[in-house]
């Protein structure tokens, strides 16, 4: 058996089409959605996915700006760029780049993001919102996961779905959404004893570790749906050899790296019914999703 790849690619273009419609009639309006990015210190990767944010924002018409501050920049001054982003009419949706620099306080920064404008539901009010089943702003990759998912035909009433990583960011929001959405769910971690045998369990995996290749055949049902959350860069050639079929492996040996998910696809592809790729998954539905969280906080402003 080989699995059907989930593409993320198709499923983002289509969310970006229904977007289109509706930043048209916003402009209509007299009403650019506007979102503003603060970007903290220098750290390559945050860079990158800002870039992309952004360029994503350019081709749908949304204005964007991204203030950035350095590496060395204080609390005080980080809470300074947010509050005169919470101020701006122009501005619908605020997102912190994280990490944030060690000496700044994340919680405290992502607490004053109006929550209105908080467009990567981190807010403690947009969690507690969903939490209680009344969702504003929901984090958008577990947002995009669902998104995925239902546009892919899966059925989640009434499945195992098994959740591994229990960060605020992916696993806890992902857990809460699959149960709304009549799942029964198991959230894993790193104490979770015996993990592959929770994970065999799962007519629905999710990875969402940060480590490459981590789900292997041992820890998927025949016929699971595998999402693989996991972006990791790897250079290590053994490891390219183990994760990487022979068209991206002769890229690795040009460039010296590739990006990986959790998921060790060549051999779960045999064992499951459909998985996400890396790249092409999960990651394009999480820009997605942030497009249409700053589209939403603009028609509601
Ligand atoms: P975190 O590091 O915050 O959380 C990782 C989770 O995995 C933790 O809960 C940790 O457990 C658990 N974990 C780590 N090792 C093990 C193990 N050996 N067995 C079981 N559980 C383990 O990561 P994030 O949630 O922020 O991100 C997860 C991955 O998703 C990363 O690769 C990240 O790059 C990627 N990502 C992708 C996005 C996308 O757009 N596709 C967006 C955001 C993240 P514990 O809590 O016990 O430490």
């Amino acid at each position: 058996m080989s699995a059907r790849l989930l593409d993320g690619i198709a499923s983002a273009e289509a969310i970006r089409d229904e977007l289109r419609a509706e930043i048209g009639r916003l402009l209509a309006a007299g009403r650019r959605p506007g979102l503003g990015v603060l970007l903290v210190g220098d750290d390559v990767a945050s860079a990158v996915y800002v870039r992309n944010k952004m360029k994503a924002c350019e081709e749908l018409g949304i204005h964007h700006e991204t203030l950035g501050l350095p590496a060395s920049a204080t609390s005080a001054q980080v809470l300074e760029q947010v509050r005169s982003l919470n101020q701006r009419s122009d501005i619908h949706g605020i997102l912190v780049q994280l990490p944030l620099p060690d000496q700044i306080d994340a919680s405290q920064v992502l607490d004053l993001v109006d929550p209105r404008k908080d467009v990567d539901g981190f807010h403690p009010e947009n969690v507690g919102l969903l939490v209680q089943k009344r969702p504003r702003f929901v984090a958008c990759t577990p947002a995009g996961v669902m998104e995925l998912l239902a546009r892919s035909g899966v059925e989640l009433a009434g499945c195992r779905a098994v959740v591994v990583g229990r960060s605020d960011i992916v696993g806890k929001p992902m857990a809460l959404l699959l149960l709304h959405a009549h799942a029964t769910v198991t959230v894993c971690h790193s104490r979770t004893r015996d993990l592959a045998a929770v994970c065999r369990e799962a007519d629905l995996l999710v990875a969402a570790i940060g480590r490459p290749g981590f789900v292997g055949r041992e820890h998927v049902k025949p016929g699971a749906v595998v999402v693989d959350v996991g972006i990791n860069r790897i250079e290590d050639p053994e490891l390219a050899r183990r994760l990487l079929d022979p068209g991206r492996l002769a890229a690795f040996e040009r460039r010296g790296q590739a990006l990986v998910g959790d998921v060790c696809l060549p051999e779960v592809r045999q064992i499951a019914s459909a998985v996400t790729p890396v790249p092409g998954g999960v990651g394009p539905l999480t820009i997605a999703l942030l497009l249409r969280n700053t589209v939403r906080a603009a028609a509601t402003a």
